[in-house]
């Protein structure tokens, strides 16, 4: 499955419970502000961990955690993703993962198969603006194809978003709003200029926190709860 992280214990990509985390190498953007630059985009150059290493690590701590979230990189783009997570399964753990959204073939899948537990859709900007926060032309269709997925799905969802200056404003959330109505949870994520793909956004000041209770408070007329994360 192009494994090449593996974190013991984390308390906070699950949200409610303890989780080990997965990460995938790959993806089909660019974000300028990826924090994971060598994930992204030279995962080939990281050491990696076969499907049967991860899972038997998965093993070992099966009594103290409650399930894996699997992150990338773009976790929908590794190959035999499913049999990973039916093995994952079969030990009664909860599945996460977390996504770009431009994927929907891959979570209606894993959502028809009962594979997953819970989405975590990262809606980066506006649709007008996605090209430049992500360096890719991107369908936009295709992510709020991914929300409806999980929407109608039943299962647990978050959207969320990194709150970069001037590519993330109100206006852009009025965008998101437009094109994905209304959704059960919303976090907003403070944004963090240490190591990023594109050096100039180590340049960026992360917006003050009163700018991040604006934004939550204008996502709480189409999500149910919206939260603030990182301040
Ligand atoms: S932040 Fe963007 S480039 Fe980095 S892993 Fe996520 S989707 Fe890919």
């Amino acid at each position: 499955m192009n494994i090449k992280g593996i974190h013991k214990t984390s308390l906070i990509d699950y949200p409610g419970k303890i989780s080990s985390v997965i990460f995938t190498g790959g993806c089909n953007l660019r974000c300028g502000y990826c924090h994971n630059p060598d994930l992204a985009c030279n995962s080939c150059n990281l050491q990696s961990y076969s499907n049967d290493d991860a899972l038997s690590f998965i093993q070992k701590r099966r009594k103290l955690i409650d399930g894996i979230t699997i992150s990338g990189g773009e976790p929908t783009l590794a190959r035999n993703i499913d049999r990973f997570i039916l093995s994952v399964k079969s030990l009664s753990l909860s599945v996460k993962i977390d996504t770009n959204g431009l994927n929907p073939g891959v979570i209606r899948r894993l959502v028809d198969h009962g594979l997953v537990d819970y989405v975590a859709i990262d809606i980066k900007t506006s649709p007008e603006k996605y090209l430049f926060l992500t360096g890719k032309p991107v369908d936009f269709q295709r992510i709020v194809e991914t929300v409806n997925i999980v929407r109608d799905s039943g299962i647990e969802y978050e959207m969320r978003t990194t709150c970069i200056p001037d590519y993330v404003t109100l206006q852009d959330f009025a965008g998101i709003k437009r094109a994905i109505g209304q959704v059960d949870r919303y976090y907003l994520q403070q944004f963090v200029n240490t190591v990023t793909l594109d050096e100039s956004f180590n340049h960026y000041t992360p917006y003050p926190a009163a700018t991040l209770y604006e934004f939550k408070k204008y996502i709480e007329t189409f999500a149910r709860i919206c939260e603030i994360r990182g301040l």
